[in-house]
């Protein structure tokens, strides 16, 4: 298996432990999106596509995510401490969609997203540094001061 593509979204929100989301090309014909870029406290790690693990609401039978307070589909109260319960015993809250399964695989996954999503880092650095940027702050601040309040009529 060949990683032939990597595409790199960058979020970028300050204080924000989600770093990317990125998409996978595997020898040129098979796409996997959605994987994640997470500042960990040992650093960057990845994290594969997920979904949350649902339960069923007592009263309508409906699937509802196991953290959700009140059900998606008749608006129950459901039992609180489902997400904290859920956790003490180990259950995972999320379940992996496509992930490699071993340890090598795992490694090369890991080190083509991070080094594809640095190189994008750096890119959006140098493009912050280009004077195209100020025109575009600017265009921002003249459309705020356009933004008259006219006051509500009765
Ligand atoms: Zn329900």
């Amino acid at each position: 298996m060949k990683i032939t593509e990597v595409r790199v979204r960058l979020v970028n929100e300050k204080n924000e432990r989600l770093k990317a989301f990125c998409t996978m090309t595997l020898d040129n014909e098979f796409v996997i999106r959605d994987i994640k870029v997470i500042e960990g406290s040992q650093g960057l790690f990845v994290a594969m596509p997920s979904r949350k693990v649902t339960d069923r609401c007592p009263k309508c039978r409906a699937k509802n995510y196991v953290p959700a307070k009140y059900c998606n589909e008749c608006g129950e109260r459901l039992k609180g401490g489902r997400f904290e319960e859920a956790a003490s015993l180990g259950d995972k809250l999320h379940t992996d969609i496509a992930h490699p399964i071993n340890k090598e695989c795992r490694a090369r996954v890991q080190e083509a997203i991070l080094a594809a999503y640095r190189a994008e880092l750096q890119r959006s650095r140098n493009a912050a540094q280009s004077p195209s940027t100020e025109a575009s702050t600017a265009a921002r601040e003249a459309e705020h001061e356009s933004g008259e309040d006219t006051g509500d009529e009765l």
